[in-house]
């Protein structure tokens, strides 16, 4: 056993495991300090585990991860790593995600409560009875839909990937085009298509990045470039919103998170609006420590996403806990419409 210090790691282990406080909206208590970083590390090498990180998770999270990155770049990661054992610090439909790419490893989420709007404004039941209104259309989900509804559909895109997805299907064949009503609009948009049915769902960061507020912000700085990435659906009002013309289009880089991090190190501006979840502000900090990096809104935060908190990730790693289940055929035909869209064209996001 470890010593520093004249502590042990077991000791460390049970004075933080102590401090957890279990609550109705999650998992606190837990202090992500150096010390808890040390120990989370332990754990995970204990396991055996790969340690994955989405770009809207804490700080804290992010620093102690073996990969930071988008959802789908973060699954194919589960997927070619060595380790048996993967644990996904990010919402629920983004494990389930790593589960159907990666069937034989186990993967874990600190809190399985951690839901999405965006992919809760879906059920099975409802696409199920849309399918029957148009028999002969062919689907196209965002990623962000369960496992459930993933399998219901013909191929998921990225919103790096959708143009290309949607335009890739025959003219005369019907498209259904769901969750995300702000994507499919631009997605209608850009290719012109009239045979294009597009559910009505958005998720609720969305609406703390509205068109005043981003018209609003570039006005009042003028010198600064947009930034918006659009991996998650939080982005895709702010997309829709570039393309209608609230913001100059020669200030708005549409850019997916390596192309964020890229566009980062590279720009002359000294001040860049984001127009994103806030989370990806510390990857963009550290990405260009020189450059002044604003949120459009920081009120533009996901609850979900911030319920993996430094205790969830200990209880997660001592616990062996939430592990994520996805049934053998589900997965089959999930992993079918994201191996579809692979096919087709670059989904975008990669680290
Ligand atoms: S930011 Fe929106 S789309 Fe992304 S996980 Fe949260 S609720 Fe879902």
């Amino acid at each position: 056993m470890t010593v520093l210090n004249g502590t042990t790691a077991g000791d460390v282990a049970g004075r933080l495991a102590d401090q957890i406080l279990a609550g109705p909206d999650g998992y606190s208590g837990v202090v992500g300090d150096a010390q808890w970083a040390a120990e989370i590390r332990r754990l995970v090498d204990q396991r055996g585990a790969t340690l994955l990180a989405h770009n809207y998770q804490l700080p804290e999270i992010q620093d102690v991860a073996d990969h930071v990155g988008d959802s789908l770049a973060l699954s194919r990661i589960a997927a070619d790593a060595p380790e048996d054992t993967i644990v996904f610090c990010g919402v629920h439909f983004m494990a389930e995600t790593a589960k159907i790419l990666s069937p034989d490893k186990t993967v874990l989420i600190p809190d399985q409560r951690a839901g999405c709007s965006l992919a809760d404004s879906i059920t099975v039941e409802e696409l199920r009875a849309w399918k029957d209104e148009y028999p002969d259309a062919v689907v196209v989900s965002y990623v962000n839909t369960t496992a459930a509804v993933k399998a219901l559909t013909d191929i998921c895109c990225t919103s790096a990937n959708a143009v290309d997805v949607v335009a890739s299907i025959p003219a005369d064949r019907e498209v259904l085009f769901c969750p995300d009503q702000f994507l499919g609009a631009h997605v209608r948009r850009v290719t012109g298509r009239t045979n294009m049915h597009i559910w009505a769902g958005e998720c609720h960061v969305h609406a703390g990045i509205n068109g005043d507020e981003l018209a609003g912000q570039a006005r009042s700085h003028p010198d600064a470039e947009l930034f918006v990435h659009p991996e998650c659906g939080c982005a895709t009002s702010a997309l829709y919103l570039a393309g209608e013309g609230a913001v100059p289009e020669e200030r708005v880089k549409i850019l997916s998170t390596g192309g964020m991090l890229d566009a980062a190190r590279e720009t002359r501006a000294s001040q860049v609006l984001v127009a994103t979840e806030i989370g990806m502000l510390h990857q963009l900090r550290r990405a260009a420590p020189e450059v002044d990096f604003l949120a459009v809104n920081d009120r533009a935060s996901c609850r979900y996403m911030k319920m993996i908190t430094p205790a969830a990730l200990l209880r997660c790693l001592i616990d062996g806990a939430d592990e994520v289940h996805v049934d053998p055929e589900t997965a089959r035909l999930g992993r079918a419409s994201v191996q579809r869209m692979i096919a087709i064209g670059q989904p975008g996001g990669g680290e």
